[in-house]
């Protein structure tokens, strides 16, 4: 495997069907040609990802967004005016070009563009839109750096590195329906900023999908990972890592890593996964505690994020 920051070689790698790890804004992506399904199906294989779980397809310019969907409408561009390039996700009718394998044979396709030079300089060069899920075996934590992709996907044909991305955790997902937006997954772009150029449906029923993206299970890391509360302050904290927001929990911790200096929650997103793993490589940690933030704005994003990596922890 290689790890250089080469787009021309990345690009001919992508060219000739292969996988290219690269970075973006929100998390580090493990792409492929979009249109070329063999392509694509390594990218499940390596990931060890269900085939139910749709990919977001990376585009660099509006003429592959209209390749890409059936129909578009001035909704859709005033949301790309606004967010793109940015970790904004719009999932819109698919065109007879995307392959099945791309949208788990959904009749939609999740597209988003960008905002980081490496990535928008791999699909200029590529020549295609990059279909690309996060960088990370299924289920456990995203890459924010290229040394976290080297861990969990060592054979990936080739990485490109860009330092620590910049954003931390994936895209909004929303969804248009006759009456505005629907959001399928929560991301730094917020409810609030969305309803700055569209009603938000709160009427539409949200069409249920299977895909992590919805999952209750996700983000995981291999060690017990838990939400603090009420129970966790009675665990034993010599063995435990905590990952602090406010400081106020501090007290005990044989390890804490303090995620803002100044309770700014986008540093939360930005060093949720990157504290996860840490704590995951980190031999003398057992347990690994996370603050709650409050479920306002980038919040919920937080919290679902926090949620999806403590729940198969508080089954067991
Ligand atoms: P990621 O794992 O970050 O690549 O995100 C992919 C997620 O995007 C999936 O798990 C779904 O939740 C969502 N997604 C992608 N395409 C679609 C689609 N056509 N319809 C609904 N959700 C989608
Ligand atoms: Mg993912």
């Amino acid at each position: 495997m290689n790890f250089l920051n080469n787009v021309e070689i990345a690009a001919k790698y992508i060219k000739e069907g292969k996988l290219v790890a690269f970075p973006t804004e929100t998390v580090y992506g493990l792409g492929a040609n979009a249109l070329n399904p063999l392509a694509v199906a390594k990218i499940f294989e390596l990931k060890e990802r269900p085939s139910f779980d749709p990919l977001i397809i990376h585009i660099a310019n509006i003429d592959q967004l209209e390749q890409l969907v059936e129909k578009t409408d001035e909704r859709v561009y005033r949301l790309a005016e606004k967010f793109w390039p940015g970790p904004l996700t719009m999932v819109l009718p698919k065109s007879n070009l995307v392959p099945d394998i791309v949208t788990s044979g959904l009749p939609t396709v999740g597209i988003r563009m960008p905002n980081n030079e490496i990535a928008l300089e791999l699909i200029r060069k590529s020549d295609c839109p990059i279909a690309a899920p996060s960088a990370n075996k299924f289920g456990r934590i995203s890459p924010t750096t290229a040394d976290h992709v080297k861990k969990q996907l060592p054979s990936v044909d080739y990485i490109l590195d860009g330092g620590k991305t910049s954003v931390g955790i994936e895209s909004t997902i929303i969804k248009l329906t006759d009456y505005g937006f629907q959001i399928l997954r929560n991301g730094i772009i917020t409810q609030e900023e969305l309803e700055t150029i569209l009603p938000f449906d709160s009427i539409s029923v949200i069409e249920k999908l299977s895909a992590p993206g919805m999952l209750k299970s996700h983000y995981s890391p291999k060690k017990m990972f838990l939400i603090a509360n009420n129970s966790t302050s009675k665990i034993d904290k010599s063995k435990a890592g905590l990952i602090s927001f406010s400081g106020e929990l501090e007290a005990g911790y044989s390890k804490i890593i303090r995620v803002s200096e100044t309770k700014d929650l986008k540093d939360y997103a930005v060093n949720m996964f990157e504290a996860m793993h840490s704590f995951e490589d980190d031999n003398d940690i057992e347990i690994i505690i996370a603050e709650t933030v409050k479920e306002v704005g980038i919040g919920k994003a937080i919290m679902d994020r926090l949620r999806k990596a403590e729940f198969s922890w508080r089954q067991a």
